[in-house]
């Protein structure tokens, strides 16, 4: 078994980490203060190739498939959390639309996704639940060659930074009752909601859209009427809740990081606090989870790649990662004592972000429910 990744993929890895260092860590600061994201970055992202990464070729894209792009989220997400779920989302749209778009909506959206021209997102979660899929409120109803939609969408990330979202309605009853769009910004009835005050990923944008009476074309579906809840699963599935796993390695990495070179540098008792055996036994758990994160994370890119089944482990790399990163940002956090709370310290930031990777791509307890039916069945 070769653990090495091929050259492409390392080639990603380290454009991802030059990038991150250089040009994104200058902007964390501000990022954290004002809680907006740098929209020159999108063009800067795109420049570098990391918008791409999973769109093909003849629509602007590289094509370098799922473990580059788990490695570059990873290590944009060790510098920036924020930063590494817009670009994760970003891939939910541009693989939403090379699955399931028309040739047309592929030809007219990809390239532009892969220019940097927005950021791209799909909305699913709305007031109702975000776990019930079946049960959300939106609808979309045909009327004169289309359809009106009518509700709305919350927590949506990047919303004020995607010019044609991908939303999720309903057309009917039921798992076969939910249906696809792009709604392109400025259709009349498609309005911008708030711009949501989280408690960490500060500096990605989450938001709300609102529908009323927003009169769509039939070409503005994806997939056919009906294929809504497929479109949503697979997205969610094997490109959402893999990007939150890649975004919670990257800031597990982070907390590893910050847990040792604080360990070195704090003198108690005439040592570093390194020689204390508890300090040793909790750095010694934040690289067992580390370790055992790239492996699942990493593994359920490798089976993508092959086109071999991969949502149940894509959830479980979703599921682990993102429990381990705030198991281990929170003794990253306690190994630093008071300075932990200070905002000073970047540890406060891992485990600020890793508390809101918790839900963002479906909770815990949902990825438990698709693993354990996976395990039974
Ligand atoms: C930073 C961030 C970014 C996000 N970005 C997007 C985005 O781009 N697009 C999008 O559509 N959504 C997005 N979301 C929303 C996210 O997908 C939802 O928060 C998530 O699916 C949970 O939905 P909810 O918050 O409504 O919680 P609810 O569904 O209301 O769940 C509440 C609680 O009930 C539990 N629960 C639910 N069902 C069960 C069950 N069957 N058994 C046991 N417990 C259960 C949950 O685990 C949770 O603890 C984002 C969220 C965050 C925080």
């Amino acid at each position: 078994m070769d653990f090495d990744f091929p050259n492409p993929v390392k080639i990603v890895q380290r454009t991802a980490r030059d990038f991150a260092r250089q040009v994104v860590a200058p902007l964390v600061p501000e990022m954290e203060r004002s809680g907006k994201f740098p929209k020159p970055l999108i063009k800067q992202l795109a420049e570098v190739g990391l918008l791409g990464l999973v769109t093909p070729r003849r629509y602007g894209g590289s094509e370098l498939g799922w473990l580059a792009r788990t490695a570059a989220v990873a290590e944009v997400s060790k510098v920036s959390a924020a930063v590494g779920i817009s670009l994760q989302v970003h891939h939910m749209q541009s693989a939403a639309v090379n699955d399931w778009g028309s040739k047309a909506q592929k030809e007219r959206l990809l390239p532009r996704m892969c220019r940097g021209e927005f950021l791209g997102t799909c909305a699913v979660t709305e007031p109702t639940g975000g776990s019930d899929l079946v049960g959300m409120a939106s609808t979309a109803a045909r009327a004169r060659g289309g359809y009106v939609l009518n509700g709305s969408k919350c927590y949506i990330t990047n919303a004020h930074l995607c010019a044609a979202p991908l939303i999720i309605a309903k057309t009917g009853e039921g798992s076969r009752g939910l249906s696809a769009f792009i709604i392109e910004k400025g259709a009349q009835g498609f309005s911008l909601g708030r711009e949501e005050h989280k408690m960490g990923l500060l500096g990605a944008d989450t938001g709300e859209f609102f529908f009323k009476n927003c009169r769509v074309p039939e070409s503005a579906l994806v997939a056919d009427e009906g294929e809504g809840m497929k479109v949503a699963l697979k997205t969610i599935g094997e490109v959402g809740r893999p990007g939150m796993a890649a975004v919670s390695l990257g800031i597990l990495e982070a907390a590893f990081d910050e847990a040792v070179k604080f360990s070195k540098s704090r003198t108690l008792y005439g040592k570093p606090i390194a020689a204390l055996q508890a300090i040793q036994w909790n750095v010694a758990d934040i690289l067992t989870d580390l370790e055992t994160a790239r492996l699942v994370c990493y593994r359920a890119s490798w089976l993508k790649d092959r086109g071999r089944d991969c949502a149940t482990h894509m959830t479980m790399a979703k599921l682990y990662t993102t429990e381990a990163a705030l198991r281990a940002s929170r003794k990253a956090l306690e190994i630093h004592g008071g300075c932990g709370t200070m905002l000073d310290y970047p540890v406060q930031r891992c485990f600020r972000d890793a508390m809101v990777c918790i839900s963002a791509g479906g909770t815990t307890e949902v990825g438990k429910i698709v693993v354990s039916r996976a395990a039974l069945n």
